[in-house]
């Protein structure tokens, strides 16, 4: 899936998490309480017409049979496991379909969806998805759907292309918002303008390099062009899109819906406009409305403005077809870019093997295999871990591993990375073999239990995005026209698995048998670094560029020249936004509602207590301060948390520890935090945080666990523990070229500060490279033992805070229980509290990167979150973003992102994302001050407005009721402080705004750090006049 704000996925609220600390267990999880793809819940029957619509015997204010502004009511049904009632409607006049969610939750969701079934691989739905969102019929603006980001208070906006879908989803709190956006949504969608100078900006184009020269050299440019060479440049994404694309390649599947960038230019305007018009029909359109608005409204908003003037067609020409299953296994082999701060030459390949699975709307049959993979490969118990990650020849699991349910078949994947070539024959051999004795010998009942148990606690979790994770789990299967209402029904499904388990106890062996051995739709899929690919890119993209240009006949070219130079002059041009409607300040006043967070203090433990709904679970948060630990310590606690919960304790081995933990709790989970001094930036604490939480029956035995854990954790299994290390020093590496600003974000703010640069070398690029070094230099007996010191100095009351979210009804029984899990802990003597921080002096680093593109930063140190100016500074910093750097650095200058943003720490940061450039943008950052100098005298109300909306859309954010809290928790961010900050925000004066940018931006900051990470530039030094560090 290709998501059209990539890098803002990334930056939500101030107080925030280090990137790259993902939980190991956020494997492919199944519930609708994670936002991720390919988690999945769906499967199903087609059978809706002969289903029961289960109401209870509730009465419900809407009636099937009844015809609602021109939606006839089809099914209504009440689903328990989430609170909701479903009602499904039908447009009487398009046949369009309505899912509407009726479920008290404040963060309401619309979307609406098109089944896009691409034929070749420019990119076409891609680049369409774009361009709707580039101005339409009634909002003829450029780029309404930037311009909404700042008028709004959306928890959610963003627009993104599958496989075979597009979909367009919001999400927001608050109900003018929410008929703001819906306007702006629907009519991006339905009257586009698709003009053609946005299909050069978003889409490729020929173009001068320099514009006002029509004797120069010509490139190609554009958007998507950019995104798609950014994207691939990813392997594991490489590796995915391969996996699809050879996996189903009889349809759609077999081409690249994102583009791909070579094929991207043989892609026309007119092809375009025509894929409009036959796939956005309201025909082929789904729409989704999720949460507690008055769903009347938007009916007759939809039905009047929109659909009332269309009249039906058949949709059958976007169906997919099922995959016709092979008759024999195929092999593919693809090359790969030789990644630099991936493993070495020789392991760094890639092999999976992918089988055929059913027809994804086949839900109990879908969901059963979905278990079934999750047993087969997640955790040390599981067939797969035992007989391929356990002997260690791999760098553990590659991404592509799990089931897979976002298209019309589901396929199951089980893939290695960082492997040599010659192990590709023992990995076959391994599954084979694993398959035919899982067969024979069957599984563990405890084991099935725990992955279902782990399943029925995940449903109970509130996620604050539940909305839009069901809209992101539902999409695919709701696409083949999936009974999607009945996949809601997961507690009943579990049901049904148990039921069958119990009457056949040999019903997983009989799958596997079907699926795994009497399975000709085999793919073996393997990968290998070729020191050529990008050269060979670089020459099949010159290749194509002559072609293009050698076709040129005089008057095209003086057409590509005069395009070029109205593109500049339509993306320099000042418009009026008055037609895009906007919230008032009205809107926005109150602050959010809290609950009440008391301190009490149980056995000299400092603890926190919050009252708040939260379904049956109980959240226990500790956090352990590691300050006091040397240098050498600190920088080994990112991997003590990786291993410290897979080494199983004195009294249980890893794999009975992995089931009795996964039985009562949603895992006991370890991360490293960061923790600045939000008051005076003059000092930092690290911390060592353990995370946990489980349904209330099972608090005790939570507890019992995180004891047994910090007592009797045990690292005495050598060879287990080299293997952790080995997967863990591969996975680090995947992922950064998908965030690759905020790796350069933490990588210059590391030239800022000392606590900065520690930060980055636990858990920025430098990370990687320390590790790798490390484990070089040490053995794994020396690791293990330093790994055990640090255990025994840090798990200690002494050291230790705690907090606890759970309902009112349930406090005294935690705390109960809490109470005994503090009597058994050990005390030792206090450690330091903080360190002093200690601002550095100017420096610019290179990390050169074998990518296409450049991630730029820029940072210095402004001031905390609770000084004065950091309110206004935040204000600015989104004004920076929106009329300055996306204009300049983004339309102009083909970055896929690029924004400012200040943070907690008081470091003030620019970011672009996929940019073709490096010293261009860096002179962009530099040249903000003469930029707002210009503006300032200009800056209206309006515009400084927008600025405090795009910082609330982040302070208003929904929290999960596990979270709530966690602000004053870490940082000692009070609510009052909180308020107060937020009215700050919404107060900030033209006046104020002037002063902070004389003090912060007129002057060269004496404290300032610049990163690039990207591709070798020779000419870095005299293009910036600056001395750079190259690291390679
Ligand atoms: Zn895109």
């Amino acid at each position: 899936m290709f998501p059209r704000l990539q890098w803002l996925k990334a930056m939500p609220r101030a107080l925030r998490e280090l990137p790259g600390q993902t939980s190991k267990r956020s494997f492919k999880s199944f519930a609708f309480n994670e936002t991720k793809r390919g988690a999945s819940t769906e499967s199903e029957p087609a059978l809706s017409s002969g289903i029961p619509h289960i109401m209870g015997g509730r009465n419900y204010k809407y009636s099937e049979g009844q015809v609602y502004h021109g939606f006839l009511c089809e099914r209504i049904e009440y689903i328990p496991d989430f609170e909701l009632v479903s009602c499904t409607l039908r447009h009487l006049g398009t046949g369009t379909e309505f899912w509407y969610i009726d479920r008290n939750d404040t963060n309401n969701v619309f979307s609406i969806n098109f089944r896009t079934t691409p034929f070749d691989s420019t990119g076409l739905p891609h680049i369409l998805e774009h361009l709707a969102l580039c101005g339409s019929k009634n909002f003829p603006v450029r780029d309404p759907f930037f311009k909404m980001l700042n008028r709004s208070v959306a928890t959610f906006m963003n627009a993104m292309t599958g496989p075979d879908y597009t979909l367009y989803p919001f999400s927001t709190m608050n109900e003018v918002d929410f008929r703001n956006l819906q306007k702006i949504y629907l009519d991006a969608v339905f009257r586009p303008n698709l003009a053609y100078l946005d299909f050069l900006q978003e889409g490729w184009r020929l173009e001068h390099k320099e514009l006002s020269n029509n004797n120069s050299e010509l490139v190609i440019k554009g958007v998507v062009y950019n995104e798609m060479k950014g994207a691939f440049s990813e392997n594991s994404q490489v590796f995915m899109q391969n996996l699809l694309n050879n996996m189903l390649p009889d349809h759609t599947y077999g081409y690249v819906s994102g583009g791909n960038p070579l094929e991207i230019p043989k892609l026309t305007h007119t092809d375009l406009v025509k894929f409009h018009r036959k796939y956005y029909h309201p025909s082929n359109a789904r729409m989704f409305c999720y949460g507690s608005f008055d769903v009347m409204k938007t009916l007759a908003f939809v039905d009047s403005e929109y659909l009332a003037e269309h009249s039906c067609i058949d949709d059958s020409y976007s169906r997919i077809p099922n995959q016709k299953p092979w008759s024999q296994p195929r092999n593919v082999h693809i090359p790969s870019r030789l990644d630099s701060l991936g493993a070495t030459f020789d392991r760094q390949n890639q092999i999976a093997i992918a089988l055929l699975m059913c027809d994804s709307t086949n839900i109990q049959e879908s969901f059963e295999l979905n278990v079934l993979s999750e047993i087969l490969i997640r955790g040390p118990n599981s067939a797969f871990y035992k007989s391929l990650i356990e002997p260690n020849f791999s760098g553990g699991y590659n991404q592509s591993s799990g089931y897979s349910s976002d298209c019309r078949d589901t396929y199951f994947v089980v893939g290695l990375q960082d492997l040599k070539v010659e192990d590709f024959t023992k990995f076959n051999e391994l599954f084979d073999q694993t398959v035919h004795t899982t067969i024979e010998e069957g599984f563990e009942a405890q084991h099935i239990e725990s992955i279902l148990h782990n399943l029925e606690l995940s449903l109970k979790h509130q996620s604050p995005h539940f909305g839009n994770a069901l809209l992101f789990n539902s999409t695919s299967l709701w696409n083949h026209d999936g009974d999607v209402v009945s996949s809601l029904r997961v507690s009943e499904m579990i049901a049904q698995l148990r039921c069958r388990l119990k009457e056949n106890k040999h019903y997983f062996q009989r799958k596997m048998e079907k699926y795994f051995v009497n399975n000709t739709h085999k793919l073996t899929l393997t990968m290998s670094p070729d020191e050529m690919y990008e050269e060979n890119f670089k020459q099949a993209e010159a290749e194509m560029l002559k072609q293009k240009v050698n076709a040129l006949d005089s008057e095209k070219r003086q057409e590509i020249y005069e395009n070029g130079i109205k593109l500049e002059s339509s993306q320099k041009a000042k418009e009026s936004t008055d037609v895009l409607p906007c919230l008032t300040l009205n809107d926005v006043k109150e602050p959010p509602k809290l609950p009440m967070i008391e301190t009490k203090t149980f056995a000299d433990v400092p603890t926190q207590l919050c009252k708040v709904p939260t379904n049956e679970i109980s959240y226990f948060k500790c956090l352990f301060n590691i300050t006091g630990l040397s240098r050498d310590e600190l920088m080994l606690i990112p991997l003590f948390s990786n291993v410290i919960n897979d080494m199983g304790t004195a009294n249980h081995n890893f794999r009975e520890f992995d089931k009795l933990v996964l039985s009562k709790t949603a895992g006991i989970d370890f991360k490293l935090n960061f923790v600045e001094n939000v008051k005076d930036a003059k000092s930092y604490q690290v911390g060592l945080m353990m995370t946990t939480h489980a349904l209330d029956k099972n608090v005790k035995d939570m507890f019992e666990l995180c004891k047994e854990l910090l007592l009797n954790f045990k690292l005495d299994d050598t060879d287990r523990l080299k293997m952790l290390i080995e997967n863990y020093i591969s996975n680090i590496s995947v992922g950064i070229a998908s965030s690759g600003h905020l790796y350069a974000m933490l990588s210059s703010a590391a030239l800022v500060s000392d606590a900065a640069q520690l930060k980055s070398l636990l858990s920025g690029v430098d990370h990687i490279d320390f590790m790798k070094k490390y484990v070089e230099q040490n053995s794994t007996e020396e690791i293990r033992e330093r790994l055990v010191h640090i255990g025994s100095k840090v798990f200690s009351k002494s050291n230790m805070r705690v907090t606890i979210n759970t309902s009112e009804a349930f406090q005294p029984t935690v705390l109960e229980h809490y109470q005994t899990f503090l009597q058994n802990l050990p005390t030792f003597e206090d450690m330091t509290e903080t360190s002093e921080l200690t601002l550095l002096e100017p420096s610019y680093q290179h990390y050169v990167m074998n990518i296409p593109v450049n991630y730029c930063a820029k940072s210095f140190f402004a001031v905390p979150y609770l000084h004065d100016d950091h309110p206004v500074l935040r204000v600015l910093a989104k004004l920076i973003s929106a009329k300055y750097l996306l204009p300049v650095v983004r339309e102009q200058n083909g970055a896929y992102g690029a924004g400012a943003k200040i943070g907690s720490d008081g470091i003030f940061a620019f970011f672009s994302y996929r940019d073709p450039h490096s010293t261009k943008t860096l002179d962009a950052f530099d040249n903000t001050y003469d930029w707002l100098m210009a503006e300032s005298s200009k800056l209206d109300q309006q515009t400084i407005f927008e600025a405090k909306l795009g910082v609330l859309q982040q302070l208003d954010s929904p929290t999960a009721p596990g979270n709530i809290g966690i602000d004053f928790f870490l940082y000692g961010v009070s609510q009052e402080m909180f308020v107060k900050y937020r009215s700050r925000v919404l107060s900030v004066t033209v006046d104020e705004l002037q002063t902070v940018i004389d003090k912060y931006f007129k002057e060269k900051p004496k404290h300032v750090g610049k990163c690039i990470l990207g591709p070798t530039n020779e000419n870095l030094e005299q293009e910036t006049k600056l001395n750079w560090k190259i690291i390679s």
